[in-house]
């Protein structure tokens, strides 16, 4: 929107980040766009060396998310007074509930999602519409079922940290936190007064705030391997990092930043812990290229939904199969959205892959004004989609 406004008036645009996305980037390569860099970071501060705590190599208690190695590398601050943040991006106390007896899974009735469970208000909750439900359930025995919770959210580490450190001042920052202006404005000067030794913060974190007594950050859950549907989420995830990285070592201190995994090998991970954002751009334009994803195609996506998820494929089968064939475009899919059913709504997408300078558009919505969309069905246009969950 910026650079197209920026355009139409006919005025300078500068674009401001840490790593600029693909798109970006091709743009300055090709001298479309030409870039400034600071070099330094304030105070002359030199980034956070990057570990990686392999999880394989300890056996972790049970109910347990954080590794002795993590422990003895995390007292080093501690000691000197210093705080230290554990981030994992998962609010709440559990990922989702199960019941051992009968095996069954609280789910979200209106979503194809599992329900957080959420200690602090003793409710489960779907995070994608905001549905509430209380855990009692009766089992095939008529005795309540016998729940286990699976899998750690900020407040389940909130609770193993304040095992291991009684006596020290732990905080959990997340959306559910900071949800009132005081209350965080409250929470960040205690940080910054050093009231507090470690903070425990979702995504939120990662950006602009200055702690500078911040040396150390655990990574709970550096495992990026289930996110293949999205092309841009290597992109995604080196740019949170390497904010995230920036919380750290503001004053010019010693900084480091742990990773732990289950995957040491992984190249999200890897392309994140070489902490060279332009080499990583460098391969990943290359990749595009190869694998004639943007910038070099564009993409078109069509996403149609509605309560029916066998009449929605249908439908979608049968607009495919009208699209009239164009040399160098490809018809992809459809298929079901990652989350296929979101709000009470199925969906899926078809992709529309074309050489970036055929110009389609027009085509294209000459052919879908004709379409008869059948009542209950939604069609959807995005052009260029940033967003593919
Ligand atoms: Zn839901
Ligand atoms: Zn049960």
């Amino acid at each position: 929107m910026a650079i197209t406004r920026a355009s139409i008036e006919n005025i300078p645009i500068h674009l401001v980040t840490s790593i600029p996305s693909i798109e970006t980037y091709n743009n300055i390569v090709n001298k479309k766009y030409y870039s400034t860099k600071l070099e330094k970071r304030y105070k002359e501060a030199s980034l956070p060396k990057i570990e990686i705590i392999n999880l394989h190599s300890e056996i972790l208690k049970k109910e347990s998310w954080i590794a002795n190695k993590t422990i003895n590398e995390v007292n080093k601050f501690l000691e000197k007074g210093e705080q230290v943040l554990f981030f994992l991006n998962r609010r709440g106390y559990a990922p989702f509930v199960i019941c051992k007896k009968c095996g069954y899974k609280f789910q979200c009735p209106n979503c194809s999602v599992n329900l957080n469970y959420h200690k602090n208000l003793n409710k489960l909750l779907c995070h994608y519409c905001g549905f509430k439900s209380s855990l009692s359930r009766n089992c095939k025995d008529n005795i309540k079922c016998d729940l286990s919770f699976c899998g750690p959210g900020v407040e389940r580490i909130f609770a193993e940290l304040k095992k291991i450190y009684p006596n020290k001042k732990i905080e959990i920052f997340s959306s559910d936190t900071l949800e009132k202006n005081e209350l965080a404005n409250e929470l960040l000067k205690k940080v910054e007064k050093s009231k507090i030794d470690i903070l425990i913060g979702t995504q939120l974190l990662s950006k602009g705030f200055h702690f500078p007594k911040l040396n150390c950050i655990v990574v709970v859950d550096g495992d990026f391997s289930s996110h293949g549907y999205d092309l841009r989420s290597a992109e995604k995830n080196v740019q949170l990092y390497h904010q995230l990285s920036g919380r750290a070592g503001r004053e010019g201190n010693f900084s480091t930043i742990f990773f732990q995994t289950y995957t040491p090998e992984d190249e999200i991970l890897i392309n994140i812990s070489k902490n060279n954002p332009n080499l990583f751009l460098q391969k990943e334009l290359l990749l595009r290229k190869e694998k004639k994803l943007p910038p070099f195609y564009r993409l078109i996506s069509l996403i149609i939904s509605g309560k029916n998820e066998a009449l929605i494929m249908k439908f979608a089968m049968s607009i495919k199969l009208k699209i009239p064939q164009i040399k160098e475009v490809n018809v992809l899919g459809p298929v079901l959205a990652p989350i296929s059913k979101l709000r009470k709504k199925y969906r899926c997408r078809i992709l529309i892959r074309y050489p970036k300078d055929l110009f389609i558009q027009k085509y294209l919505s000459q052919f879908l004004n004709k379409i008869k969309i059948t009542s209950g069905i939604k069609l959807e246009v995005d052009v260029d989609p940033i967003n593919f969950s």
